[in-house]
């Protein structure tokens, strides 16, 4: 901890984590991505840690699956839509379009002031109606807008919606010659749904693996249409790691009830056609080039993750160069273009603009009006 604090991955704000006395009251965490809950448990244990039903549902849906697991020990579900209150302090877990389910913004309010935390957002997902409820609800209120900035200094064009990409999984599956394998989140519940509408659209098998559908199942709570490992569509293919994992951790019950969905090789093989294989970019792949032979070559690989992933990537990338595989692309952004943030910030009229979660702070100033650039640690007085 001391060296993540050092170098700022932790923020250093005293009396938070568990090597000093607490000084604060809570914190409150927006969504589930790493980079905002991952070193949560680094939280001192007698302060609690906000965020919504959702979030702590996939946080720990992650404890069971990830080598080293890193749960938060003092936990508190964050409601939406209603104050929570911390001495002189209320805050409000406001619903947002994001690619993590149940991410909210946060809106802190006292003395009669209010500061909007925008957590990360878009406008083009599946729930792209919960902006304009924001900046209805909140339109010319808030004194300062600390507003995400993560495409900032991308290429910004307009982004194609989660709902276009249903269309264009359809015209892929249209070629489908052998095995379709699809990389993504599984924690992309808009994605999942996506490839789901697609599968049955086209009446084929949306094969998940057991942490999908552990996952899928352990967020119920949020819709009664998210896809399920149970649905006539979803077969489940049974990865060795994963159940030893699920055992170890205690759900040998889950793994049992899944059974009557299990698929294999040889079903999958036999219809190649039909099967919509959702993949993560690991080792696994090499278990194709075994099973399938020279039919490898013939799969369809498609990439529905952001393209910095695919840079980087050691699994899929050499897998479809050593095949000749051409991969498609189906992704859309979890974060709004700069048109979507100008829209939020020109519908909210802030009277401050702060930028946080970016590496462009200084380029805010020339796309939003009245902006202030804070220095980590610098203090805000409204
Ligand atoms: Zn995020």
């Amino acid at each position: 901890m001391e060296s993540l604090t050092a170098s700022a991955v932790l923020p250093n704000v005293d009396g938070v984590y568990n090597n000093a006395l607490p000084q604060v009251s809570a914190v409150v965490v927006s969504h589930v991505h790493q980079d905002h809950l991952g070193l949560a448990h680094h939280v001192h244990p007698s302060i609690p840690v906000y965020a919504t039903e959702g979030t702590w549902a996939l946080h720990d849906v992650l404890q069971v699956f990830v080598p080293k697991p890193t749960a938060v020990v003092t936990r508190r579900v964050l409601p939406k839509r209603q104050p929570v209150h911390f001495g002189s302090l209320a805050v409000t877990a406001i619903p947002v379009d994001h690619s993590a389910p149940d991410a909210v913004a946060l809106l802190v309010e006292a003395g009669g002031k209010r500061l909007l935390y925008s957590g990360d957002l878009r406008t083009h997902g599946r729930k792209s109606y919960l902006h304009s409820d924001l900046i209805r609800n909140l339109a010319g209120s808030i004194n300062v807008l600390l507003l995400e900035g993560t495409t900032i200094g991308r290429i910004n064009s307009e982004p194609v919606t989660e709902e276009s990409l249903e269309g264009d999984l359809l015209a892929l599956l249209a070629q489908q010659k052998h095995l379709a394998l699809i990389f993504c989140s599984s924690q992309n519940l808009d994605r999942l749904v996506t490839i789901y509408r697609a599968v049955k659209r086209t009446r084929k098998l949306m094969v998940i693996d057991l942490y999908t559908a552990y996952t899928l199942e352990q967020l119920r709570c949020l819709s009664n249409h998210l896809p399920q490992w149970s649905w006539p569509e979803v077969r489940v293919v049974p990865w060795g790691y994963q159940q030893q994992r699920l055992v170890e951790a205690g759900h040998s019950a889950f793994l049992e009830n899944t059974k009557r969905h299990w698929i294999g090789w040889e079903v999958m093989k036999e219809r190649k056609r039909d099967i919509v294989l959702l993949m993560r970019s690991n080792r696994k792949i090499a278990d194709f080039e075994r099973e399938l032979g020279e039919e490898v070559s013939e799969t369809q690989v498609i990439w529905s993750m952001w393209e910095g992933y695919w840079e980087r990537d050691q699994c899929v990338r050499p897998f479809c160069e050593k095949h000749t595989i051409a991969r498609s692309k189906l992704h859309t952004s979890g974060h709004a273009p700069l048109a979507e943030l100008q829209r939020i910030a020109e519908g909210l009229k802030p009277e401050l603009v702060v930028p946080i979660h970016t590496e462009r702070a200084e380029e805010f100033s020339q796309y939003f009006a009245c902006v202030r650039v804070l220095a980590d640690g610098e203090v805000l007085r409204i």
